[in-house]
């Protein structure tokens, strides 16, 4: 079929629906899941390089954050030798791979989301134990990840379709698009489906190929999903499947000269990293890296004075604390008018208190456990510094039982400068700032380094409007929380230092993956 034809057959993307868990019969099958992937807990897992199984001594083991004593799965683990093996079966693959038609390319991206629909309870039930989501969140995260099959195979098909130009008298001109070559996909824990899968997806439905280096948090999600894509006939030599220590073998895999770019979503100071890295040319290097990198965020939501004080409270409750605060579109900032302070505050803090939080598999609670100790070391020592620069009004420790859990803690009254109100926290740790008016609460909202998203609850349409101009960040929402971005609706990057703006799951996206060529042929007469 003609790229066009199959775009059609396709029809329009639309939004993959959530699972709905109020209906029993969709809670006992996300139980049964839970108990078959149980039954699968502690396995082992070779890499894949060059479409072959390599099994190392050295292992990584990814455990489940609300029982650390719970293995999830042990992992071969990539040494700089492997990582640079990688690299070049990636590079050998890419020679036929970028020949192969991209409909077949957008063939095995669409059939990938319909066995993810298949299998959609049991990589939930995967997400649960490997990365503490509750319920919903791991069905969002494997809704999202079917939503970058559907929507990047669409947009493969219109980058690789015919493109307009302007018409030259005498010439038959054409641009086309084409791969880039090996990309290093780079994605982190917290979206373990949806970014992981995004990022490699999008590489490589526009012909890269790739080396897989999944969060040492979560390499099970990464390695199911390969499965599938295999599944999905993906030839196994096109993509490398390379857990190891990002700060050991990631430099390797960045360095390599035959390395083209680089899809990474993470932390700022691992992204900066990569950014320098990646600039510097290595012998025998003959293009300049491109880099893919998403970054942090210290998003804010401003509550305006004349703001319905209930869709704030639950907007700000949800933002702050979903998935225990680990969303890089989080709300860390409540930034509140002083007209409405005081009643805002004793709102939120009355709804956080009512907010449960214990073992991820069981439904009951809202919240699950931070992703790993090393986190909950970090969030806690924020804690502490919130002590000193704000009021606690919530929180500020640990819930008993063996997982990582925390409180949901809020600090308020605190200086729009503090650490807490500057610094990327990444847990349950909110810091309500006071504004004298909307210039003020626009000020302090863009006073950070970042610039990832934001949120803005007022009734007033002109402050709107003018948030619209001067909130600096790349996903800004009016009235509704500043998490949550759906693909095609809200195309998500961030920023200044929250990275490169890629605006994943946007018609953009692919571009960054491609490279545009210009053929010009004379008209002989
Ligand atoms: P991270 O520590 O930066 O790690 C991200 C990935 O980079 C992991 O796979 C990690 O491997 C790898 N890595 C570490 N050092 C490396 C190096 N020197 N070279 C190459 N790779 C290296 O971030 P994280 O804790 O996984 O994720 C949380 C961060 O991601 C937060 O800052 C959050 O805001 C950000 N985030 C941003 C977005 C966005 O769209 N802007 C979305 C989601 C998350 P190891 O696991 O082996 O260390």
């Amino acid at each position: 079929m003609a790229t066009l034809e199959v775009s059609i057959a396709r029809g329009e993307f639309r939004n993959e629906p959530p699972t709905d868990f109020s209906k029993p019969e969709n809670r006992s099958r996300m139980e049964a899941a839970l108990k078959k992937v149980a039954g699968e807990l502690g396995r082992d897992y070779p890499l894949l390089i060059g479409g072959k199984e390599v099994r190392t001594e050295d292992q990584l083991r990814s455990i489940n954050p609300s029982k650390p004593s719970q293995v999830v799965g042990i992992f071969s683990k990539a040494s700089k030798e492997l990582a640079a093996r990688a690299v070049e079966e990636a590079d050998k693959a890419f020679r036929h791979w970028k020949r192969t038609a991209p409909e077949q390319r957008a063939e095995i991206l669409f059939r990938t989301a319909e066995l993810l629909r298949e299998k959609r309870l049991e990589m939930n039930a995967w997400l649960v134990y490997e990365t503490g989501k509750t319920w919903p969140e791991a069905d969002a995260d494997i809704g999202e990840l079917i939503d970058f099959c559907e929507f990047y195979g669409r947009e493969a098909l219109r980058y690789f379709g015919p493109q307009p130009i302007t018409p030259v008298p005498g010439e038959r001109n054409r641009l086309v698009y084409i791969p880039l070559g090996v990309g290093a996909v780079i994605p982190p824990w917290n979206f373990a489906g949806a970014i992981m899968g995004g990022m490699t997806t999008a590489a490589l439905v526009t012909g890269n190929t790739v080396v897989l280096k999944p969060s040492s948090d979560s390499p099970t999600i990464a390695w199911k999903f390969v499965e599938l894509l295999h599944q999905a006939g993906l030839p196994a030599e096109v993509l490398q499947f390379c857990p190891g220590s990002g700060s050991a073998m990631g430099d390797t895999v960045v360095a390599h000269p035959r390395t083209r770019f680089i899809a990474f979503t993470g932390s700022k100071e691992v992204g900066l990293r990569i950014c320098e890295l990646a600039a510097k040319v290595q012998p025998g290097q003959i293009w300049i890296k491109r880099t893919v990198l998403e970054m942090g965020g210290k998003d804010a939501i401003i509550v305006d004075e004349e703001a319905d004080l209930d869709a704030a409270v639950e907007g700000v409750t949800i933002s702050a604390f979903g998935y225990q605060g680990q969303k890089c579109s989080a709300c860390s900032r409540a930034i509140v008018s002083e007209k409405l302070y005081d009643a805002f505050l004793e709102r939120l803090v009355e709804r956080c208190r009512k907010l449960t939080v214990g073992p991820a598999e069981d439904p009951a609670n809202f919240m699950g456990p931070v992703i790993n100790e090393s986190a909950m070391k970090s969030i806690l020592e924020y804690i502490e510094i919130g002590k000193r620069e704000g009021r606690l009004v919530l929180g500020g420790g640990r819930v008993p039982g063996e997982g990582y859990f925390l409180q949901p803690t809020i600090f308020a009254d605190v200086p729009p400068r503090a650490r807490i109100a500057q610094e990327e926290i990444f847990g349950p740790v909110l810091a309500v700032i006071k504004a004298k008016d909307f210039d003020q609460a626009l000020e302090i909202a863009n006073d950070t380094e970042y610039g990832l998203t934001g949120a803005v609850y007022s009734r007033n349409r002109s402050k709107l409007d003018r948030a619209a101009e001067e909130f600096h960040v790349g996903n800004l929402y009016f009235n509704r929380k500043c998490t949550g971005a759906l693909v095609g609706g809200h195309p998500f990057g961030g920023f200044n230092m929250s990275g490169t703006d890629s605006k994943a799951g946007g018609r953009d996206y692919l571009l960054l993956f491609l490279q545009a060529k210009s053929i010009s042929e004379k008209i002989l007469s």
